[in-house]
């Protein structure tokens, strides 16, 4: 019988905000309330305590890339971070769009405290051609699919794969992107590109497809999620898809609401992104949509990449960052700290709206699954990257201090069948 004594017990969809004792037996919370009794005691002085946090995009990279991350790897980096679920993206090597490969993650994960929510292709080896069998996939429990890492450019293809998600209620999610816009970009168009001598992405390369996929849910009726959106104009769709009653949700990362374009030129291949680093302008615009509630969800893009694949020149280099370990702290310090949010809205972002994107619980309440995130908003951290559980230490992050620190993730075993 677990017992965690002395935390602020904070869940906005139950209304708690208390200073009360929390036990769990059986991997269940059984009570709630001041003074409870217990023998396994977690101290949580000081700390908040929180529904399982969530990161709804995750690259693993097993099968295939072990050489940047392993399931194991890449789970107890989650858990370090203060995760309790990831959901991994399905551009591993094959592409997941099967329930072979589904099955095969979900073999590797067992035995870890932390939850994989598999994500799998729309199209079959995230060609863009054919369709996965999302019937099939759908019926064997998968609850969302993308071809992340690129878009589904065929609009007529998309609204197919949109329409039979619709049938099981599956969630449709998009890397937004137009290729022939983005053709050989490598980081955001603007002055510093020029600067550098880089070729640029616009905005517009995003904004393109977040409008299509706005218009393609507002068509089918499906459940849509555009994921890491990075821009001023993607936001305004956003804004107007919401208004609108249109069931398309988003995301944004940590290193899009703390980093502009300019990081390139401190960090380097550490800043390379894709989406790329935009301008302080849509930085703004992305801090009061995350203020607001246009924005969603929270999820770091975790991409590691392997030494070789970064220590190259700067066009050549892969896109990406790691950022299971340093997602939660950017939060705390650059939205919580500096008073944009507050606590319930960073679990609203963190935890509840991922929850309820990808159908799985997440709740504080007598009778919930024990999964609890527990955090230091007061602490302060110096990003080490040389400690990072993650296999790849591709961040512009490291030596920087930030105010808020994830203590532990507390997961509940997952129920068999899912
Ligand atoms: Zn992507
Ligand atoms: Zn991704």
């Amino acid at each position: 019988m677990t017992l965690i004594k002395n935390g602020r017990v904070i869940d906005p969809s139950t209304g708690i905000d208390d200073q009360i004792d929390l036990r769990i037996q059986d991997e269940k919370i059984v009570a709630l309330g001041k003074n409870l009794q217990g023998d396994d005691i977690i101290d949580a002085s000081g700390l908040i305590v929180a529904p399982g946090f969530i990161d709804m995009h995750v690259h693993l990279r097993e099968p295939g890339q072990t050489d940047s991350e392993t399931i194991e790897t890449g789970l107890k980096a989650a858990a370090a971070g203060g995760f309790t679920a990831v959901a991994c993206m399905p551009n591993t090597v094959p592409p997941n769009d099967s329930i072979e490969t589904t099955q095969f993650i979900l073999h590797k994960a067992k035995g870890h405290s932390v939850e994989v929510v598999p994500i799998a292709a729309i199209t079959r080896m995230q060609k863009g051609e054919h369709l996965s069998d999302i019937d099939r996939l759908c019926r064997h429990g998968v609850v969302a699919f993308s071809d992340d890492g690129k878009p589904v450019v065929d609009s007529a293809l998309m609204r197919k794969g949109m329409e039979t998600a619709l049938r099981y209620d599956a969630l449709i999610i998009d890397h937004c992107e137009d290729p022939y816009l983005f053709r050989g970009g490598a980081m955001n168009e603007s002055i510093v590109s020029v600067e550098l001598g880089l070729p640029g992405i616009p905005s517009a390369a995003e904004e393109i497809m977040v409008e299509r996929n706005i218009l393609l849910a507002k068509l089918t009726g499906a459940r849509v999620h555009l994921a890491h959106l990075s821009t001023a104009g993607s936001m305004t769709l956003m804004r107007w898809a919401k208004a609108n009653g249109i069931r398309a949700t988003c995301e944004v990362t940590p290193h899009h609401f703390t980093l502009t374009d300019e990081a390139v030129l401190k960090y380097g291949t550490n800043a390379k992104m894709n989406p790329p680093l935009r301008s302080q302008q849509d930085v703004d615009v992305i801090l009061a949509a995350i203020k607001d509630g246009t924005v969603d969800v929270i999820a770091s893009d975790h991409a590691p990449h392997s030494e070789s694949k970064k220590s190259v020149d700067f066009k050549q280099a892969a896109f990406g960052i790691v950022g299971l370990e340093t997602s939660v702290s950017l939060g705390l310090d650059r939205l919580v700290k500096t008073g944009i949010i507050g606590f319930n809205r960073l679990i609203e972002l963190y935890s509840l709206n991922p929850a309820r994107l990808l159908k799985v619980d997440r709740g504080i309440y007598v009778g919930a699954a024990a999964n609890l995130t527990l955090f230091d908003p007061a602490r302060q951290i110096t990003i080490e990257a040389s400690r990072f559980h993650s296999k790849s230490r591709n961040t512009p992050f490291n030596g920087w201090t930030l105010q808020g620190v994830p203590v532990r993730a507390i997961c509940a075993e997952v129920p068999p069948g899912r």
